[in-house]
C-alpha cells in the first residue's frame, strides 16, 4: 500500500472495499438532526460511507452503521437513508 495518496480514501462499511470519496455515499450524524444521508458530502459531523444501496443493507443487517457513528441508529433512520441511497443511485427515478 502507498503511503502517499492524493485523493481521499473511505472505507465502505458495507463490504470494506476502499474507495475515493467521491465514489460513496456518504451517511452522516448530526447534532440537530440525527442520522441523515449526506449527498453532498460536506455536512459537518462523523460521516461512514457506503459504495451502494446493496451495501447499506449489508451494513444495516449487521449493524455496522451503528459502530462507524458511535450512535444509536432507529429502524426509521435505516429506512429512510436506504431510500435515499437507492434513489441517489438511480437518479433518473427522480425525474417523475
Ligand atoms: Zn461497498
Amino acid at each position: 500500500m502507498p503511503t502517499t495518496t492524493k485523493k481521499r480514501q473511505r472505507r465502505c462499511i458495507g463490504c470494506g472495499a476502499t474507495q475515493e470519496k467521491g465514489a460513496l455515499h456518504r451517511v452522516v450524524r448530526t447534532k440537530e438532526d440525527g442520522v441523515q444521508f449526506d449527498p453532498s458530502g460536506r455536512v459537518a459531523g462523523r460521516g461512514a460511507y457506503v459504495c451502494s444501496a446493496a451495501c447499506f443493507a449489508q451494513a444495516r443487517k449487521s449493524r455496522k452503521l451503528e459502530r462507524a457513528l458511535r450512535c444509536s441508529v432507529t429502524e426509521d433512520d435505516y429506512e429512510r437513508v436506504a431510500r435515499e441511497v437507492a434513489l441517489a443511485e438511480a437518479p433518473g427515478k427522480n425525474e417523475e
